[in-house]
Order: C-alpha cells, then structure tokens, then sequence
C-alpha cells in the first residue's frame, strides 16, 4: 500500500492571472481600480512596527467594532476572516455537516464545488435557466443547505432581498449562506434577515468595494449561534487568523464611508457607461449591478477576443466551459482604462 492512497487528493480553485508585467490593463480579477481610503493609508504609516514581536488579538477586536458601528450589528454577530474565501471555507466545513446535499446554481463562484469537494461536503449543482436566472423554488428544503452568490457571479445578475428571503424561509432545517461579495455595487443586502432567520450567513469582503483585496479581509454576519459555531470551528485550527496589520487597516477602512460610498459611485457610473458602448460594439450580456460585465459578441467567439485583448496588454476573465465560453468576464477599470479597452475591442471587431 502506498501513503499516496490515504492522501487527502483535491483539483484545486484556480484563481485569475496576476501578470508580473506592470504596463498592463488589469480587468481580470474584479479589483477595485482606485487605491484604499486615505485613511488606510495614514493607519499604515502609524502602525507601531515593534507590535510584529507580540501575536495578534485573536478575535480582532478594533476590526469587528469598527464593523459594527457601520453596519449597525453586536460584534458578537460579526466574524471576520483572511478574505471572505476563508469565511466560505470555514462556513462550508463547519455548517455543511449533515449527510444530504448542498445546493447551488452551476454558474456560480467557482469555488464552491472546491470546498465541497475538499471537505467531502455532497453537493448538488442546479441549472440556471438560459437567462442565467435562478429560480428560488429550486432551492427549498435543499437536503443539507444552499450557497447563493447574491449579485451571481460570473453573470452580475443581483436578485432581491425578497427572492432571498423565499429561499431561506423554506430552509427552516439547514443553514443558508448569502455570499454578498459585490452587494456594494448597486443591490441590497439581506443582512437585515438574520435577526429573524438564525440559519441565515450573509458574508462580505474588502476585497472589491473597499479596495483591500491585497490585506485579505472578509466579514459575516448572522445570529449569536452561528458566529459562535463559526468561531469554535476557527479557534480549533488557528488561534490568530488575522494579523494586527490587516486588523489596525481594516478598521480604518471602515471610518471612511465617504470616501467608500465614492468609489462605489464612480464605479457604478463606469459600469453604466461601459454597458452602453459595448452594446454599441456588438455586445450582450446580463444586466450588471456589479464591478464587472458578463459580454458575449454577437459574431467573435469568447476565445479569440480573451486572446487578442490580451496581446494588447489587456488582461479580461475567460473560461473554456461549457455555457460560458462564449462569454467574457470584464471587470470594471477606471474610465482611462475602459476607453483603452474600447479603442482594442475597436480594433479587433474592426
Ligand atoms: C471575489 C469573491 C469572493 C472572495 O473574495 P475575497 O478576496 O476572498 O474576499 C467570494 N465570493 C465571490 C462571489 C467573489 O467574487
């Protein structure tokens, strides 16, 4: 017998390009194209570099409270962790604990079945209709939970807090995670739900609205037993999930609505400007409420775009699978950035 056959074995998520070249236009990974709050700024050239000798604080207290006060929930219905993907890993494994199977659409974030799969989780995808809409009703009484992408991605399509609110109303007996990674951009949290549904996580991130995605800093919320199983879960693999670097700046982050309600502006208005001249050039897609465009061209396949962008030093999100290859995932530059990406889509549809 050899030890490679009690090897835990796992296809893992593959994340989009992080090109070394600096001269290139980024639209791959639904980063913000504006720089953080100046006030994460001037939190960094405080942080007392002499605090590295001592671990961090184990529950972050300063980032939580600061949270809190935004959103207006205790920090004891508030966990945060390093990106919301290690909010989702742990939800996963901690909440999908029962033998039936998890529920979520099959265009969705493509790190779901991962998890599942790593955590030997039984899972069960539902198709999106030719739209790419959800239908709600699919998804009651899911044998063993469901995981919803609310906008979806890749597809931007954002459901209301209605429609989600009818999914986890007929899940009384399974846990339900609201995955509000680009909620920022235009949509409606459900995170008022969670004192009525103690079965219900709505998990956001730093990483898109608030230009963190470099610090790693995810967040959820949900009733007091769900956060404390959470936590258990958390304490029992790691005591110091977090660094006092992400902790101090993630806070600061969060003192600065004015300017975060800024930068969702700007990229909002980018993005309903990009919807009118790409569909001037040819293209369709999905109606947005995100930092990104989910287009296909009317006459060039998905490939040979994605690969004549990218000989230009453009860099957009292509996958080769079925239902989607046709499409193009653009994410949401400056207005700079998208005109460069307009005057080459010029070109090459030309
Ligand atoms: C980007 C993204 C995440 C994870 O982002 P983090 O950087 O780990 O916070 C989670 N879900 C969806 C749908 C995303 O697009």
């Amino acid at each position: 017998m050899s030890w490679e056959e009690h090897v835990r074995r796992v296809d893992p998520y593959i994340p989009g390009e992080q090109p070394k070249e600096s001269n290139i236009i980024k639209l791959n990974t639904n980063e913000c194209p504006y720089p953080p709050s100046p006030a994460v700024s001037a939190a960094q050239k405080v942080f007392p570099y002499e605090s590295g000798r001592l671990y961090p604080d184990t529950e972050a207290t300063e980032l939580t409270e600061a949270i809190a006060l935004v959103y207006h929930v205790p920090a004891d219905q508030i966990f945060v962790g390093v990106g919301s993907d290690d909010v989702l890993s742990l939800a996963f494994l901690t909440l999908f604990n029962g033998p039936g199977e998890v529920l979520f659409p099959d265009i969705t974030y493509s790190f779901y079945d991962v998890w599942a799969n790593l955590y030997r989780i039984p899972f069960r995808q539902i198709p999106v209709d030719e739209h790419f809409r959800i239908h709600a009703a699919d998804y009651y009484d899911a044998p063993g939970g469901v995981v919803i992408a609310n906008p979806n991605a890749p597809t931007g399509i954002l459901e209301s807090p209605a429609f989600i609110e009818d999914i986890v109303k007929h899940n009384p007996g399974t846990a339900v995670i609201v995955d509000e990674a680009y909620i920022d951009f235009g949509g409606e949290s459900v995170l008022p739900l969670i004192d009525r549904y103690d079965n219900l996580l709505v998990v956001q991130t730093c990483s898109k609205s608030r230009s963190l995605a470099g610090m790693r800093i995810g967040f959820a919320f949900g009733s007091k037993n769900i956060i404390r199983y959470l936590k258990d879960a958390r304490f029992s693999s790691n005591s110091y999930p977090m660094n006092g670097m992400q902790i101090a700046l993630g806070a600061a982050s969060f003192r600065d609505e004015a300017y975060f309600d800024e930068v969702c502006k700007k990229v909002i208005r980018t993005r309903e400007r990009s919807k009118e001249v790409l569909r001037g050039l040819g293209f369709s897609f999905p109606d947005s409420m995100t930092n990104f465009l989910f287009a296909k061209h009317e006459r060039l396949s998905g490939q040979e775009i994605y690969e004549a962008l990218r000989k230009r030093g453009i860099y957009v999100r292509h996958w080769q699978k079925p239902r989607i290859g046709d499409y193009l995932r653009i994410t949401m530059g400056t207005d700079e950035q998208m005109d460069m990406l307009f005057a080459a889509l010029r070109e090459i549809l030309a």
